[in-house]
């Protein structure tokens, strides 16, 4: 560490939504800002007027503050400093460390040259050693860097990777500022890195390539380069970079699908780093706790499924409150859905039912909101493994029964085991076919639980209508 308290920043460029690579790129510069007491920064880099979007750098905020990831300065907007960037490069030129050139952006003449001194797409450094007046640079031109032949190779050590090196003779005099005068990505992330007082570079590994010639940009100007790490990106099942063809790769679309931030947020962490074999862990133990030591070399393969376990696991942590909070942070449509049919009240007892198996906050808002309405009963299939030529009397008794028993969960147990016990069957017999009937399927939590909060009035609609069912039923397989 070349400081005791180290700057970082994440630095987006706003041209799509906020990817999970990134955002795991953007949680290790936090933790370990964090873990040593510095400071996390964002610049959102615009300078690619074309692809960038006001609307993809508000999403990105707004992603960031849903994950608690907000920086703690104001974002610097890189395209604000492309006046400074330009003088750079001028004074870059006036230094011989840059210089203009003229060569048409498809330059044939530049091509053969390239062929024919076997370098293939490399800039054949025509214009390197032109001299130029200042009435040329009123003409069209880039500005390239100069690329000292001096060294052979060059090298820095990566904080994950260890030492990595570049032969010089892969890089080529490299565009500093194109022909419309915007700065190229590698002269504008050196400079505002500079100018924000980046100490430590931590980014997605496809970003190596681009290092060297960043740092031979920092020797120019005589700057210290920062220290970097560059972290492995993850990857779809197939082993591929992970994309929309495996799926959702947004943070809006984790968020839209009823994933928690806290989840997300610890899977993320995860995948590639690891503290022993835990797997929960809160935002101070990540802080305490991270470090680039752990953070694996190779890819990491993103799995729905343990995603889907530990969103559950959060999710079981709730208050009713705070599931109201984050179903809003989706869309007050969804909060809408439930309190349009649900009762304060009811609705509080039954998430705490369904928060027990549920993996999303839609899953339960689904559940909930499907719960409210008489099932169709049409997939009668499911309750067969239970099915008995009892079954009709069992309800018939249990919807009986009701005029008689209090509306609580002991007591419906009770009602429902004298009448199995009764019968000789089993209590499951007759309990699915409740469930069946209440819910039109055979999972559910708590039964008895829910036929208390569902009241009587519409347990005993329900039980008719599986009764009236089971009729029709009967008489299509008798005829
Ligand atoms: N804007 C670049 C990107 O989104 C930033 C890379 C860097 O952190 O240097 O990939």
């Amino acid at each position: 560490m070349n400081t005791p308290k180290p700057r970082v920043r994440f630095a987006p460029s706003p041209t799509g939504y906020l990817h999970i690579g990134s955002v795991r790129t953007t949680i290790f510069n936090y933790l370990f800002a964090r873990h040593y007491g510095g400071t996390y920064l964002l610049r959102i880099e615009d300078t690619d007027l074309v692809r960038s979007r006001t609307e993809y750098t508000t999403a990105l905020i707004r992603s960031l503050a849903w994950l608690g990831l907000s920086p703690d300065e104001e974002p610097l907007i890189q395209s604000s400093r492309m006046d400074e960037h330009m003088q750079s490069a001028r004074d870059l030129m006036n230094t011989g460390k840059a210089y203009p050139c003229f060569c048409e952006p498809n330059d044939m003449q530049e091509k053969i040259e390239a062929l024919d001194k076997g370098i293939g797409s490399k800039y054949p450094e025509t214009c390197r050693y032109k001299e130029y007046s200042d009435a040329d640079l009123l003409k069209p031109h880039a500005i390239r860097f100069k690329v000292p032949h001096t060294a052979q190779t060059i090298s820095f050590n990566d904080m994950i990777r260890g030492k990595i090196s570049m032969p010089m003779d892969q890089l080529d005099d490299f565009i500093i500022v194109r022909r419309d005068g915007v700065p190229t990505y590698n002269f504008a992330v050196v400079l505002d890195d500079l100018f924000m007082d980046i100490t430590h570079v931590v980014r997605g590994e496809d970003h190596i390539p681009n290092t060297p010639k960043q740092i031979l940009i920092y020797e120019a100007l005589g700057k210290d380069a920062p220290d970097f790490a560059h972290i492995p990106l993850i990857l779809g099942t197939q082993g591929n970079r992970l994309s929309k063809r495996d799926g959702s790769v947004s943070v809006e679309e984790f968020r839209d699908q009823g994933f928690l931030p806290s989840a997300l947020f610890n899977y993320l962490v995860r995948l590639g780093w690891s503290h022993g074999d835990q797997e929960i862990f809160n935002r101070d133990e990540l802080i305490k706790y991270f470090s680039f030591d752990s953070v694996g070399k190779k890819g990491a393969i993103f799995d729905i499924k343990k995603l889907e376990w530990l969103n559950g696991i959060y999710l079981r942590e709730l208050t009713y409150e705070e599931f109201i909070k984050a179903l809003k942070d989706i869309s007050q449509y969804h909060v809408d859905r439930l309190t349009d049919v649900w009762p304060k009240e009811a609705l509080k007892q039954l998430f705490e039912l369904y928060k027990q198996r549920a993996k999303t906050l839609l899953e339960i808002t689904d559940d909930l909101v499907a719960f409210s309405q008489s099932p169709d009963l049409e997939n009668l299939e499911a309750l067969m493994p239970w099915y008995s030529d009892k079954t009709l009397l069992l309800v018939e008794s249990f919807l009986e029964g009701l005029d008689y028993t209090e509306f609580n969960h002991d007591a419906l147990l009770a009602l429902a085991r004298d009448i199995t016990t009764e019968a000789g069957v089993k209590l499951v017999t007759l309990a699915q076919a409740l469930r069946f009937a209440l819910t039109g399927g055979v999972n559910s939590p708590s039964l008895f639980e829910l036929v208390a909060i569902l009241g009587k009035d519409h347990t005993a609609e329900r039980l008719q209508r599986f009764i009236q069912r089971i009729g029709q039923e009967k008489r299509i397989v008798d005829e």
